[in-house]
């Protein structure tokens, strides 16, 4: 057995005993976690909305100075602004831990009015909730207690976005940059289903635009001379359909379709958006091939592809599977089983684990309905997912 393996053993050991307690403290914490969720619930934050996410920026700004963080505002036009925080300090060689998330959600303000934050039948209801509010106030509950506790001997570098759920193209660098000072990334994305597993693997995610221009002519009058861009977008769609490999964890979906103006009219114009996921980095280029390689079948019609992978997959590696164990080990310390899963679902953290960077993900809240009417947390799940958290920021010794 290799001295690091011993080394985390033992530290396992040493963090076990004291595991329970941590929980023990974070149920004695639940109802000053629920206060801040409230408020963030309550500052609604739309990702178009800048005005509205930086309201929701300011608040957890304030909580961040509470605490003692050191605030750094990234300024974003037509965007939310970023908050970068540091807590602690690391000794020598010690990397920082980060702590990634995104106060913006996919609500329209005056959602609250038809689904208010409220307590009700063991769980947290509310716009936003468990994507991902309740997990940025389990990551600011979770550093509060190391620090009060004096039990964060490294830096913890918390990044909370604005655009993560319209595609993250303004944080992207920032989140890029920061992770590679960390050691690892910790994704405060809500856990998988209601068996609340952590996530070691996501999909990439792709998005291609099909443009087919054909030959517009009266239906009645001049149907021959007119080329049809809805009927060979038609053939096109079957031929992307094919693209789907799911053995190999590829799949293309055309999401969308529009073309054509009038009944009596041979269709100029039609177009697809095409959804593609892919599980491994190396399928980004096979699948592009594909599109770029569409041809017309009718040759009076041009086709244009747009678009491609923009979150590369994140994939299982052995940092992150270890990452995973070490947090099983501390869950079962707490009383409760923590599992694995995979989705096709993506985060920031395709981002930091594309970069090399080991990334744990589904970190956040338990629940369900992310982007639905019943987007609910499971109000039982909160302590012992913070306390595991908090648990996941303690140093290795050795
Ligand atoms: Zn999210």
């Amino acid at each position: 057995m290799c001295f690091v393996f011993t080394g985390l053993l033992m530290f396992l050991e040493s963090i076990s005993s004291d595991a329970v307690k941590l929980l023990d403290d974070m149920r004695g914490q639940q109802d000053r976690l629920l206060d801040l969720l409230k408020d963030l619930v309550e500052l609604e934050s739309p990702s178009h909305d800048k005005v509205a996410v930086d309201r929701c920026v300011d608040r957890v700004e304030k909580e961040c100075t509470r605490i003692g963080g050191r605030m750094r505002r990234h300024r974003r036009k037509g965007f939310g602004d970023l908050l970068e925080v540091r807590f602690g300090r690391g000794g020598r060689g010690v990397k920082p831990m980060m702590l990634l998330g995104h106060l913006d959600t996919v609500w329209e303000l005056g959602t609250l009015k038809r689904m208010p934050f409220k307590v009700e039948k063991g769980r947290i209801w509310g716009p936003g909730v468990l994507d991902m509010k309740a997990g940025v106030v389990m990551a600011l509950a979770a550093v509060e207690h190391l620090l009060e506790a004096k039990r964060l001997e490294r830096q913890v570098i918390l990044l909370l976005v604005s655009d993560e759920e319209i595609g993250s193209t303004a944080s992207r660098p920032l989140t890029e940059k920061l992770a590679q000072e960390c050691e690892a990334v910790y994704v405060l994305e809500p856990a998988q289903g209601l068996a609340g597993a952590y996530k070691t693997a996501r999909k990439g995610v792709g998005q291609y635009t099909v443009h087919v221009e054909g030959v517009a002519a009266h239906s009645g009058v001049d149907f021959e001379n007119g080329h049809s861009a809805i009927a060979e977008l038609a053939w096109q769609v079957g031929v992307i359909e094919g693209f789907t490999e799911l053995r190999r964890g590829i799949t293309v979906n055309v999401g969308t379709i529009e073309g054509g103006t009038r009944s009596n009219v041979v269709a100029a114009k039609a177009r697809a958006e095409v959804d593609v996921r892919i599980a491994k980095a190396a399928d980004e280029a096979r699948v592009d091939y594909r599109f770029r390689k569409l041809r017309v079948r009718d040759e009076r019609c041009v086709l244009t592809v747009e678009g491609g992978v923009n979150r590369p997959p994140m994939e299982r590696t052995r940092e992150t599977a270890r990452l995973f164990r070490q947090a099983a080990t501390l869950a079962e310390a707490m009383g409760f089983d923590l599992q694995e899963a995979a989705t096709g679902g993506g985060s920031d953290g395709n981002f930091t684990s594309a970069l090399g960077v080991p990334t744990l993900d589904g970190m956040g809240a338990v629940g369900e309905g992310a982007h639905a009417v019943h987007e609910s947390v499971v109000l039982k799940e909160l302590a012992p997912r913070t306390a595991l958290l908090a648990a996941m920021l303690l140093k290795p010794e050795g």
